[in-house]
């Protein structure tokens, strides 16, 4: 089936005791035990497992071609189990601009027990240079934020599996609508649901999934549910909801993201636009071969200092001057100063997330803005 379909369907049953179209909500903590003892319908604790849980992880398994898929309560945490399913001593090798709450964490909380280095992906030399023996993982993500930089999946797969170093690559910006890269080889691909799967900018949420269910994925399931950081049961009804209009909302968010970023092209304010979706893009052929759309993200670099760029964000009316991406509500935001003091983000960019309103509307907005200037 396509994935307009898998989106509704593959998480939705009709609710046999009710005959309910929708299925329901489960709040029940705990699961009654059969005469003999077991769980005859798997549930036993919801830590452990719970109905809506399993639904949310059946349809993301689904719509990115995986084996199976594991729900948590955050993006973060969907990437801590991802690190702490790993030896004390492995190396891994993750990009130089990596989501930086994640570079964060990697540096603060897996200080001393991972090894890591932070390096352009893009390059498949310094790649071969810094993989070592211990090297265990390599972590992708791309479109990078807020470069929108492009990672060969393919090419890094490749280099990777000959050394038996697993890939989790970071599909938060592309969703699985834009890109599969289990179909191109990676092992993982993880999610901060807080973005586009969510959709309306009202849940936090993470995930990750497979390729294969073997050693390593019931090493992560293991953290989940001993670690606990699970979605509760109304945060996974809510996202099964908003993935059934995913493929949907996608549409519109790269149709209007094109537009946005062909007019944006085109002012004298503007340096340079960021888009995967526009010729100039230095990766455009790469994104045309393994991205199935261009995204709704995307960044540009006003001509002008850091104080010029933060006037453009708190001079919109329609888009929000907020962090975060992927709702329908368009939003912008300064990124380097939301990164902090180390950030290496240029001091002149700005960061969209294109929404669902009507395009004309957008461009009237960002025009009266860039007119600040
Ligand atoms: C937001 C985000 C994360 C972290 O997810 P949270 O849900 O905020 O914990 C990871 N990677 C990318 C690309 C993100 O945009």
């Amino acid at each position: 089936m396509k994935i307009e379909t898998l989106a509704i369907h593959a998480a939705n049953y009709t609710d046999s005791a009710s005959k309910a179209v929708v299925q329901p909500l489960v709040l029940s903590t705990t699961f009654e035990r059969d005469e003999d003892g077991g769980y005859s319908k798997g549930f036993s604790y919801s830590r452990a497992d719970n109905p809506n849980r399993r639904m949310l992880e059946t349809v993301l398994a689904k719509l990115e071609g995986g084996a199976d898929a594991a729900a948590f309560s955050s993006g973060n945490a969907a990437g801590m189990t991802v690190f702490q399913s790993f030896q004390p001593g492995t190396h891994v090798i993750a990009p130089n601009d990596m989501y930086h709450g994640l570079r964060n964490q990697l540096k603060s909380l897996f200080n001393g027990v991972l090894a890591f280095d932070f390096i352009d992906l893009t390059d498949e030399q310094t790649l071969r240079n810094h993989i070592k023996p211990t090297t265990g993982l390599i972590w992708i993500e791309t479109p990078s934020n807020p470069l929108l930089k492009l990672t060969d999946i393919r090419k890094v797969v490749q280099i990777a599996h000959q050394h038996y170093i697993k890939v989790v690559c970071d599909n938060t910006f592309a969703t699985p609508i834009g890109q599969q890269p289990l179909s191109l080889g990676a092992d993982m691909v993880m999610h901060s649901t807080t973005k586009y799967l969510g959709g309306h900018s009202d849940l936090t949420g993470g995930a990750l999934i497979t390729a294969r269910e073997d050693d390593w994925w019931e090493r992560i399931k293991q953290i989940q549910q001993m670690g606990g950081a699970i979605p509760s049961p109304t945060d996974c009804y809510w996202l099964t909801r908003s993935i059934k209009t995913l493929p949907y909302r996608m549409r519109g968010h790269v149709y209007n993201a094109q537009l946005l970023a062909a007019y944006l092209e085109k002012q004298p304010q503007v340096e340079k636009v960021l888009y995967p979706g526009l010729p100039s893009h230095s990766q455009y052929h790469l994104a045309q071969d393994q991205m199935l759309n261009s995204g709704g993200m995307l960044s540009f670099l006003i001509k002008g200092n850091a104080e010029q760029a933060m006037r453009v964000a708190s001079s919109t009316r329609l888009f929000t001057n907020a962090t975060s991406l992927g709702g329908v509500e368009s939003l912008i935001e300064h990124r380097a100063s939301t990164e902090g003091p180390d950030t290496k983000t240029p001091q002149n960019l700005l960061r969209v997330s294109v929404g669902l309103e009507h395009i004309d509307d957008l461009i009237a907005d960002i025009d009266l803005a860039l007119s600040s200037l």
